[in-house]
């Protein structure tokens, strides 16, 4: 399985991916935000993209479907309740279903809602796990919510991302990760987990992004680590209306708020 990190550098510090079959070259585009780069990256490796593949319906995620479906006939794949918020789906997926590349790559649909109602990410069972995940896990954050529902980002996280294994490799739709690392020490000055991987990738090239685990998020993402002393104790400073032990569903509607306005 061949999982291309593609830096967009645009305002909005998006990225976008590209998986292949190494045996059959066929790919899928994943919210290909820049149709030329993504058509570039597959001529360059040889790919065939036979479908365009969204995870939610923002437009920095959608608005380059027509170019890369008119230059490859790619067949465009989006979560089944996309309705009219995605135009011109050839294909609804839910959670559990399958989307397969070529012969050796086989990705699960997991409904990841809360970014927006109807966010789909895709985990890769193939060597060691990859999580492909839109606007829902960023490096060391998560999805805002201003057209979502926090409630509902909280209970993907309690659900799903939380199950998923240590050595999962995660692929946000976004560059995040030095400002929200700088959120996480805001939070526990003391991580020093989170200082020692500020300091590695304050100023990489995103071109070359560091690729975490969800085992060095747990570690460094402050919305991962609800039952954290520290953490629980400034949530508690910030809002003292809250109940002595507040519930991990309390911390983490709590750090959403705050980060709105860090
Ligand atoms: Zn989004």
């Amino acid at each position: 399985m061949i999982v291309e990190q593609i830096w967009t550098g645009n305002s909005g510090r998006n990225f976008f991916y590209m998986v292949a079959c190494a045996e059959t070259g066929e790919a899928v585009a994943i919210d290909p935000i820049d149709p030329p780069k993504c058509l570039a990256v597959a001529k360059d490796k040889g790919w065939d993209i036979t479908r365009v593949f969204n995870t939610h319906e923002h437009a920095d995620h959608i608005a380059g479907n027509d170019d890369v479906i008119a230059a490859t006939g790619a067949k465009l794949i989006a979560p089944y309740n996309a309705g009219s918020r995605i135009p011109r789906v050839d294909e609804g997926v839910r959670e559990g279903d399958h989307v397969k590349i070529g012969k050796t790559v086989d990705l699960e649909v997991i409904e990841t809602p809360g970014h927006t109602p109807i966010h789909i990410s895709l985990f890769g069972h193939n060597d060691e796990p990859h999580l492909l995940c839109g606007d829902t896990v960023f490096n060391a954050g998560v999805g805002h919510c201003h057209t979502g529902d926090p409630n509902v980002l909280y209970a993907t996280f309690r659900d799903k991302i939380a199950k998923m294994p240590d050595g999962t490799r995660i692929y946000p739709g976004h560059d995040y990760i030095s400002n929200n690392l700088q959120f996480t020490l805001d939070r526990e000055p003391d991580n020093a987990d989170a200082k020692a991987l500020l300091a590695d990738v304050e100023g990489q090239d995103p071109d070359a992004a560091l690729v975490t685990t969800l085992g060095t998020e747990r570690k460094v993402n402050t919305f991962m680590r609800l039952d954290s002393a520290g953490v629980v104790a400034g949530i508690k400073e910030k809002f003292p209306d809250l109940p002595d032990t507040p519930s991990d569903e309390d911390i983490f509607l709590s750090l959403r708020l705050l980060r709105n306005d860090w």
